[in-house]
């Protein structure tokens, strides 16, 4: 099975770590999230960090330690690529690929994963119109690989309170302009834990196909974006608020 089902109709909720730190740290996560029945786990094994003293990831040990968590709990597994030479291995590991926000415009990469039978989540540039969002998925698509869902994660605007100020209106432009599945990122859209609530009921209202939540079980001990990570007791709230809504 390489094409998701996110877009299928449901309201899809993916949720894990900002990046994968353990393999203990992962257990713990997958067995909360199976707990929940949420179906789709993300943790970044290659992170993109703005300074490159920060915490890289793990590497391909990341992905070994996902594909042993997809196996124990049969989760969905998003993770990112950041170099063309690594897609081939990532194949085997993850079940959707993410661009991230940094490579949006990286053609090279954005035309290898579009020669995948495999679905890639292309989250939106911070700089990026969405007519230029629009155009890199083509690149994927003009490969021949059409399994793409868009991702929301907030643009830089002047606003400073917020880490990247959401652009929720995308979600209707997205839906009117093509055919693609769209989630949004409340962690990454907001860079603040109290906002990714509050985030998730517009992403549900405004008729987003789910969202990409960042959880972790200590956040003040995440080795990356703690500070808009949900620990287990305000992700649980999030995902019974949500159910309420939709019932
Ligand atoms: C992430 O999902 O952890 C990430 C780095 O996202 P973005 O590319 O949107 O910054
Ligand atoms: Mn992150």
């Amino acid at each position: 099975m390489n094409k998701s089902k996110i877009g299928d109709g449901d309201f899809t909720i993916i949720a894990g770590p900002c990046a994968v730190e353990s393999y203990a740290q992962m257990e713990k996560i997958g067995c909360f999230l199976d707990s929940l029945n949420v179906r789709y786990l993300r943790g970044g094994a290659f992170k993109p960090r703005t300074s490159p003293d920060s915490f890289q990831g793990l590497g391909f040990e990341g992905f070994r330690i996902l594909r042993e968590i997809k196996n124990k709990y049969n989760f969905e597994i998003v993770s990112e690529v950041m170099d063309p030479r690594d897609v081939e291995k990532a194949y085997e590991y993850i079940d959707i690929i993410q661009i991230g926000s940094r490579n949006m415009q990286n053609y090279t990469l954005l035309k290898e994963v579009g020669k995948l039978n495999k679905t890639i989540l292309l989250k939106r540039g911070m700089s990026a119109t969405i007519k230029e969002w629009i155009m890199a998925a083509e690149y994927i698509r003009s490969e021949g690989n059409e399994n793409i869902i868009l991702c929301e994660r907030g643009i830089r605007t002047f606003e400073n309170y917020t880490r990247n100020t959401l652009d929720l209106m995308s979600v209707p432009i997205i839906k009117s302009k093509t055919e693609y599945p769209i989630l949004i990122d409340p962690s990454h859209g907001t860079g603040r834990r109290e906002l990714v609530l509050p985030a998730t009921k517009a992403a549900l209202a405004i008729g987003a196909d789910g969202v990409i939540i960042e959880i972790h079980p200590e956040p003040s001990k995440a080795l990356s974006d703690g500070f808009q990570s949900l620990d287990f007791d305000e992700f649980k709230k999030l995902v019974n608020d949500i159910e309420k809504i939709k019932a």
